[in-house]
């Protein structure tokens, strides 16, 4: 809503905002979608096309943006990988329990990065084309039938996306959903050295 008209203070005001200028830019904006409200009045057309914007394509827009983001740094650790002998262009290594042999968790490369460099362009495109996009990235899936494609960047964080399914769906108690990831090719066909989880391998062993 504008403001009422004060033109008894308009000098003043400007005299304050030429003498303080810092201080009246905002120092952090918040996304433009962030700042629009939906409007409680007005034709029916025009509330329902501003609910759908900020209820629906708004998170539809923050959720492509975060899978983009980690898929860019799965590239990134891929392409700084390559080559590598610990996680076989990977990026990502898989743990395994030395007693049970049940896959526990992921973790980055410890490895010392083959390539310190990899240019933008390239970084895109691997995130963006190719079965390898998802490549050291975990996903997770239910029994439910509800499951999520590789989009985390490490099991723990699939694991969180699973209870939060559990705790949504299924009372909180697991029905025996888990994490599994997907890797490149080449670690995947490597012998298993640290560890490598297969889709198959990683979803039998954890429970
Ligand atoms: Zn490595
Ligand atoms: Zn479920």
């Amino acid at each position: 809503m504008p403001a009422k008209r004060q033109p008894a203070r308009r000098t003043a005001r400007s005299n304050t905002r030429r003498a303080t200028p810092a201080r009246r830019r905002p120092a952090t904006r918040k996304h433009p979608a962030r700042r629009v409200k939906i409007p409680r009045r007005g034709p029916l057309h025009a509330r329902l096309g501003a609910w759908l914007a900020l209820r629906v394509i708004a998170p539809m827009v923050a959720d492509r943006q975060s899978v983009m983001q980690s898929r860019k740094d799965a590239a990134i650790l891929r392409a700084t990988h390559k080559g590598c002998t610990t996680c076989h262009g990977n990026g990502t290594i898989y743990t395994k329990s030395k007693k049970t042999g049940a896959w526990t968790g992921s973790k980055p490369c410890p490895a010392k990065p083959t390539k310190e460099k990899v240019s933008r362009w390239e970084i895109n495109k691997a995130a963006r084309v190719g079965a390898e996009k998802r490549s050291g990235l975990v996903g997770w899936t239910c029994p439910c039938g509800k499951k999520e494609k590789p989009r985390y960047r490490d099991a723990k964080a699939a694991t969180s996306a699973l209870r939060a399914h559990e705790k949504h769906k299924h009372g909180g108690t697991s029905v025996g959903g888990t994490w599994y990831a997907q890797q490149t090719e080449a670690a995947a066909l490597a012998p298993s050295k640290p560890g490598p989880a297969t889709k198959t391998r990683a979803k039998a062993a954890t429970a």
